[in-house]
């Protein structure tokens, strides 16, 4: 199964698409991973849903990427008296230690470390931003507020505080009970992190997940803005995350920031995912708006590594046609004339390292000879991230003895990833090369391509090796 696109597509799945034959359809219109939203399933469900996955993935013969998505510290208000009540700009609202029911005047805020943490000046975003509050008097045990902007608040509503650092970690008690489970299943390739706001925050999630799975950073707090540098050091990918970081910023500072995080992810050679709202209206509607096909298209000429669906696949009415479109954007997108002029203006210089020299050796060489496929060896990963983190042009076949890395590399730009058995000797590897290039699809007999690897094989992070082998008439090796 051959994409004929390099940004890839993250569908969420939900009760519109869980069960095996939709999972099934999503993957085969264009869907390279899943995502499993942990704020929505149990840990049964996630198991059942893994499993589901994994039985496409042995149909299909493609490695499919897993990611968790773990909730976060998300904060809520208590109940009101009337579910509802009407304020007004101007008066004062406050949010307190105290259990009763709300009123016009004051709610319960059952989160004790935000009461200690918000300080006068500190804005308080209920509801999505609908909602404005100023913070005034705080002593700990109560928050004296201003209403801002606004009209209501009922019960259980969502809190956002853009200003404040929170003391506590990244993860609550469920987010940790949610990561063991997700661990423990072996089956996952990626963890999400809603709400980073620190470099921190990752250094605590590593404690606990080490390497066996990748860390992808969703930022959608300023405060993780302001030390982007060393959160993306830390993490293994990071998602803009446009949901929850259009509540906590000016909507109109979005953009701008998606460009930032994109292109700081493109230096580093990272996995960025551009989330949240893509196609909304397909929800409930079989077409896109042209709003939306345009901001898919921005993010696939900024090389984004991969677009995601959110409630469009886990929860609308056309879960399938949401992800056909994606794909369709991306394939006619990377065809534009003005495609290549506008990536390859982003395209970082390589590091002093022999994985980046060979990378961009090994895009000039087959560029210049116009050759099928650049084929790199990778056993963790690492120079299949590289290599795409050239862009080149002709498509990147990431070859790994190791299940696991083929399908963690499925979130990366550009790389078809095929599980392949380790290479006996250099021969072997050519041969082996060629053969896979011609049955998955991407040259024929006669065609050249380019193959990079570290020799001895099998040495971690030792790419020194490139080849330029023709393939044989019979298709099955390299000369
Ligand atoms: P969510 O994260 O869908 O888990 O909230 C994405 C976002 O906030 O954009
Ligand atoms: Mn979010």
């Amino acid at each position: 199964m051959r994409r004929n696109r390099k940004v890839k597509i993250l569908a969420t799945l939900g009760p519109a698409s869980q069960d095996e034959a939709m999972i099934r359809k999503l993957h085969e219109a264009g869907a390279d991973l899943f995502r499993i939203n942990m704020s929505h399933a149990s840990h049964e469900l996630m198991r059942e849903v893994v499993k589901r996955i994994r039985n496409v993935e042995a149909a299909c013969g493609r490695p499919i990427g897993i990611l968790a998505d773990l909730q976060g510290p998300k904060l809520r208000v208590g109940k009101f008296a009337n579910t509802t009540v009407e304020l007004a700009a101007g008066q004062t609202f406050t949010l307190d230690n105290n259990e009763a029911l709300g009123d016009n005047t004051r709610v319960y805020l059952p989160h004790p470390e935000i009461l200690e943490a918000v300080k006068p000046g500190d804005r308080l975003l209920i509801d999505d931003g609908k909602l404005h509050l100023r913070a005034e008097k705080c002593d700990g045990k109560s928050i004296v507020c201003t209403v801002i902007a606004g009209t209501k608040i009922s019960d259980r509503k969502g809190v956002s505080l853009p200003d404040t650092i929170l003391a506590s970690g990244v993860l609550t008690d469920k987010d940790r009970a949610d990561l063991d489970a997700v661990l423990a299943t072996n089956e996952i390739d990626w963890v999400a992190l809603s709400f980073i706001q620190r470099p921190q925050d990752l250094t605590e999630v590593r404690k606990i997940a080490g390497h066996r799975v990748g860390l992808m950073s969703k930022i959608e707090k300023p405060q993780a803005i302001d030390c982007i540098d060393e959160i993306i050091e830390l993490s293994d990918a990071l998602m803009v995350a446009r949901g929850d970081l259009g509540v906590e910023m000016p909507l109109e500072a979005v953009p701008g920031i998606q460009k930032q995080l994109i292109r700081a992810c493109r230096r580093a050679g990272k996995p960025v995912v551009v989330a949240t709202q893509m196609l909304e209206s397909m929800i409930t509607s079989p077409v896109p708006t042209r709003a939306e096909v345009s901001d898919v298209a921005t993010a696939v000429f900024e090389g984004a590594d991969a677009v995601m669906l959110s409630a469009e696949s886990a929860s609308g009415q056309y879960p399938v046609e949401a992800v056909s479109t994606m794909a369709s954007i991306a394939r006619t997108i990377e065809r534009e004339p003005h495609y290549p002029g506008i990536i390859y203006a982003q395209r970082p210089q390589p590091e002093a390292t022999g994985a980046d020299a060979i990378s961009l050796a090994a895009r000039q060489i087959a560029e210049t000879l116009k050759l099928k496929a650049i084929v790199c060896y990778t056993a963790s990963g690492t120079t299949g991230m590289r290599a795409s983190r050239e862009r080149p042009e002709v498509p990147i076949l990431a070859l790994s003895p190791v299940v696991q890395t083929a399908r963690r590399l499925s979130v990366v730009w550009g790389l078809h990833c095929v599980v392949a058995e380790e290479p006996t000797d250099l021969d072997d590897m050519v041969n082996r090369a060629c053969k896979i290039v011609v049955s998955e699809e991407f040259g024929e007999p006669g065609d050249r391509v380019i193959i990079s690897a570290g020799v001895p094989l099998g040495t971690p992070g030792a790419t020194n090796m490139l080849r330029i082998a023709y393939i044989s008439a019979d298709g099955q090796s390299g000369v």
